[in-house]
């Protein structure tokens, strides 16, 4: 027998929600820092993944990309990404948000800005050696860097159709506005462009203290999202909640990490169990799990019991991971088999 904190460890995953660069791990950060001479934003190891708020957080986030300047270094980081989150909780299939402005920008980029070509063409190897070592699917995501202008925004998603890769399927975002702000209508241009070219879209909305409902209503109605990154101000306004319903709009969520850049109280007060109870498609990711000390495992194990969630809930939201999943109807299928076929023995081992 087993119990509910390790039948959760244990479910198969997917995850839709989480940023290369924060799947890297601690020691290849210092490793790689040390290679390059890239000064880290803190001295002190324990106190190196201590953040005041998603802002602070996000100044790290950023000097974290200059440690990958070599297509080896994203191939490294994108299959040991997928080799820890496999031993760390049953990971079957994952989405990349993958910023390829950063790894242009002179500031960021160290001493060799990389291409897009050379950045997707890197992470796709790695994660494709990962495929077949450890069988977990993926996608990758483009993220639109919300620091740059709405212009450069355009221009990556100009760059994404004059370089197309199958695994490449939709665009996204990270960071926020110089403003600190999440201003999703600021890219309107670059997502109606990518939807004219079959690209999905999805939008990090309704996720700062700052952030309103009407956010989340605009990245459906304005950018025309597929689906959305935390959202979780869209149980705050009924007339938000029934637009998203009605679409069909599933939600990446990210429990664990949120509550660090929020400051919410994980519990079943919290809006993430607002958005289940209020039955909205939701999946768990870990968004940025080396700066916030979690992973896949963890945001189950942890986040699922503060949530008040019992077993059927847990299968509901792997399984509602594939079905907002940005990958083919086939691997869909393919995947909800396997999980079934793991629910069940699962299930028969979990303790009354
Ligand atoms: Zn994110």
């Amino acid at each position: 027998m087993i119990s509910f904190e390790d039948y959760l460890q244990l479910l198969p995953k997917t995850e839709l929600h989480c940023h290369l660069v924060s799947t890297m791990r601690p020691a290849t950060l210092h490793e790689l820092a040390q290679r390059y001479g890239v000064e880290l934003w803190s001295d002190d190891v324990d106190e190196l993944f201590d953040f005041a708020d998603l802002v602070d957080f996000l100044r790290g986030w950023r000097v974290a990309h200059e440690v990958l300047r070599e297509s080896a270094d994203l191939e490294r980081v994108a299959w040991e990404g997928v080799a820890d989150a496999v031993a760390q909780g049953n990971l079957r299939y994952r989405e990349y948000y993958v910023n390829p402005q950063y790894f242009a920008h002179p500031e960021y980029a160290g001493a060799r800005p990389m291409s897009y070509v050379e950045v997707m063409a890197a992470v796709i190897a790695g994660l494709s050696r990962a495929e077949r070592d450890f069988g977990v699917g993926f996608r990758v995501v483009a993220a639109i860097n919300r620091r740059e202008s709405a212009e450069a925004a355009v221009a990556l998603v100009r760059e994404m159709i004059a370089h197309p890769f199958a695994e490449v399927v939709g665009i996204g975002q990270d960071d926020l506005t110089p403003e600190n702000t999440e201003d999703p209508t600021r890219f309107a241009d670059a997502y109606a462009l990518a939807g004219a070219h079959g690209l999905l879209r999805t939008a990090h909305v309704g996720e700062t203290p700052a952030a309103r409902p009407s956010a989340v209503r605009d990245a459906i109605e304005v950018l025309g999202c597929d689906r959305i990154d935390h959202g979780y101000r869209v149980v705050d306004d009924p007339a938000v909640l029934a637009l998203a319903r009605d679409r069909g709009i599933g939600f990446a969520t990210t429990p664990v990490s949120t509550t660090i850049c929020s400051g919410w109280t994980l519990d079943e007060g919290h809006r993430i169990r607002a958005m289940i109870d209020a039955g909205l498609p939701v999946s768990v990711s870990t968004d940025d799990a080396m700066f916030f000390r979690t992973d896949l495992g963890r945001e189950y194990r942890e986040g699922l019991v503060a949530l008040g969630l019992d077993a059927a809930a847990a299968k509901r939201i792997a399984l509602d991971g594939i079905d907002m999943a940005f990958c083919s109807d086939a691997e869909k299928e393919r995947l909800r088999a396997e999980f079934r076929a793991q629910f069940l023995a699962l299930d028969t081992l979990l303790e009354p």
